[in-house]
């Protein structure tokens, strides 16, 4: 499994990592098995929300245990973010997952409340211990440069933001902007939430061709090409065992050349849009 560092300074961590959007969707015990496959397959870093309903609750099963082994984060929604509400929501969110810290904590989207009071409700976490970083969502350009204002170099751990096949846009600039200041960028909704390419369009044929080079399956390339520039991580989720360990298996996948020209003709990059798309 290929790993870099999260952000300027972070810890380790494997270029892919698991989802937990809708998770609460499936039978409990099947999510929950898939979760603790990935962490076996090396699948470390756990993404998780108070927003995904039920979804802490189960994460706090499947790393029950094994806290130490995982990379986790959780999310709180703009509306908790004052500078107290942040604080509140993160004890929650600990409490839900049943555990004394996370990882890195992120501000969903961009919302109502000053990013000043977000990052200062950050920074008091931080430093009570209960979060190890902090980073955002969703942010766009200018709101990375407000954020950079008041909160200072080295603060930002991550930006994540929507990156599939069919959806680049961060390629233009969020994601050279995050590169430039050393914050992660973790892709979500790498197989378009639940809208990848069919076998048997144009599109699913090249990934399949690479694939059979590289000994791995359309959706590993999907990865490995989402995970090919500098600063990047993926987080695919699945209830299912089986692919959670397939999926792991495209952190060992190194695209060539002539993999990357085939996959920039099938899937181009297109021109940028005047928003950074999001879910
Ligand atoms: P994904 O792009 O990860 O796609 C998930 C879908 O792909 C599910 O239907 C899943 O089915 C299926 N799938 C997963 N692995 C495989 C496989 N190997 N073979 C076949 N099918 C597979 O969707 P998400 O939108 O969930 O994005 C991933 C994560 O990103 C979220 O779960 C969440 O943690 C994060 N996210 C963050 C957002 C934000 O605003 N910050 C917004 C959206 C997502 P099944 O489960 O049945 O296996």
């Amino acid at each position: 499994m290929i790993e870099r560092a999260f952000g300027e300074d972070g810890p380790v961590v494997p270029v892919i990592g698991q989802g937990t959007w809708r998770i609460d969707g499936a039978a409990r015990e099947g999510a929950v098995a898939a979760l603790r496959a990935g962490l076996d397959a090396g699948l470390r870093h756990i993404d998780t929300a108070e927003m995904y309903d039920g979804a802490e609750a189960i994460v706090a099963e499947a790393v029950a245990g094994r806290r130490d082994e995982v990379f986790l984060v959780s999310k709180v929604v703009p509306g908790n973010a004052s500078r107290k509400g942040v604080v509140a929501a993160c004890e929650a969110s600990l409490h839900r997952l049943r555990t004394d810290r996370l990882d890195a904590y992120l501000l969903h989207w961009p919302g109502q409340h000053p990013i000043a009071e977000t990052v200062a409700g950050f920074e008091a976490l931080k430093a009570a211990g209960k979060i190890l970083s902090w980073g955002l969502s969703d942010f766009d350009v200018d709101e990375l440069d407000d954020a950079l204002r008041i909160a200072g170099p080295g603060a930002i751990a991550c930006n994540q933001v929507l990156y599939h096949l069919g959806e680049r846009a961060i390629e233009h600039a969020v994601l050279p902007w995050c590169q430039r200041h050393g914050i992660a960028v973790v892709g979500y909704s790498p197989f378009g939430s639940g809208d990848f390419p069919d076998p048997a369009s144009a599109g699913g044929q090249v990934l399949a061709t690479i694939a059979a080079r590289h000994g791995t399956t359309p959706r590993g390339v999907a990865l490995a090409f989402l995970t090919r520039l500098d600063g990047t991580f993926t987080i695919p989720k699945t209830v299912r065992a089986a692919r959670a360990i397939e999926n792991a298996a495209a952190g060992a996948v190194v695209l060539d050349e002539t993999d990357l020209a085939q996959i920039e003709a099938a899937f181009p990059l297109g021109k940028r849009p005047r928003n950074l798309p999001m879910l």
